[in-house]
């Protein structure tokens, strides 16, 4: 299996050694390539776009280069049924429906997620905050929040997997996967149970 990673900007290589790990755990011979350019993606089994900055992030896969972009790779291949994971910025560029401030930035999102998020949804004094959550089909895991979105509304196909408050943080419509939080940095004390969730939907 091969998965790609967009390495344009953010948590890049925390997705790498958390999608490694995941393998490893579950025995499958892979390989993970962080990428920059169009040309990888497209002949990957999965994605993930990890977190950053939404705006800087969306900029560069929309960025034409040799007349592909990252985007278009993205779409076509979740259009395949192949699993694209996004957390945090990347659950942003998943949605369909962004908030004033993606309008207000021009921020162009890549629509895969019948979803609609709010940047920066929970507050100053708690910007970045750790807290055990219900994941739906993998349990209690402590779910770390960093300058994250949360989702407001999501169409009748998403399947909401994890609430906090009176947010929904993450959701499954099909084959592709939006968290508000960070798993990748769980794999830095051996907890890659959502990774392990996500290349199982990749492994089906
Ligand atoms: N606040 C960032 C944004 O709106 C997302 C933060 C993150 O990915 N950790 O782009």
């Amino acid at each position: 299996m091969k998965v790609a990673v967009v390495g344009v900007q953010g948590d890049v290589e925390e997705h790498v050694f958390a999608t490694k790990l995941a393998m490893d755990k579950l025995g499958i011979d892979g390989e993970v390539i962080a990428t920059r350019r169009p040309g990888v993606v497209e002949s990957c089994d999965a994605v993930i776009i990890p977190g950053g900055e939404s705006t800087t992030i969306s900029k560069l896969i929309f960025r034409k280069i040799g007349g592909k972009t990252i985007a278009d790779e993205i779409i076509s291949l979740a259009k395949k049924g192949k699993p694209i994971m996004g957390t945090c910025a990347g659950l942003i560029l998943l949605s369909k429906y962004g908030d004033e401030q993606v309008e207000r930035t021009g921020t162009k999102l890549l629509g895969l997620l019948d979803v609609k998020i709010k940047r920066n949804a929970f507050g100053r004094q708690r910007e970045s905050f750790q807290v055990p959550i219900e994941f739906k089909g993998i349990g209690t895991i402590e779910a770390i929040f960093i300058r994250a979105p949360a989702i407001v509304d999501v169409g009748k196909d998403v399947e909401v997997l994890a609430k906090f408050e009176n947010y929904i943080v993450a959701v499954k419509q099909n084959n592709i996967l939006g968290l508000a939080f960070h798993p990748e940095l769980n794999a830095e004390y051996g907890d890659t149970r959502v990774h392990e969730f996500f290349l199982n939907i990749a492994n089906i």
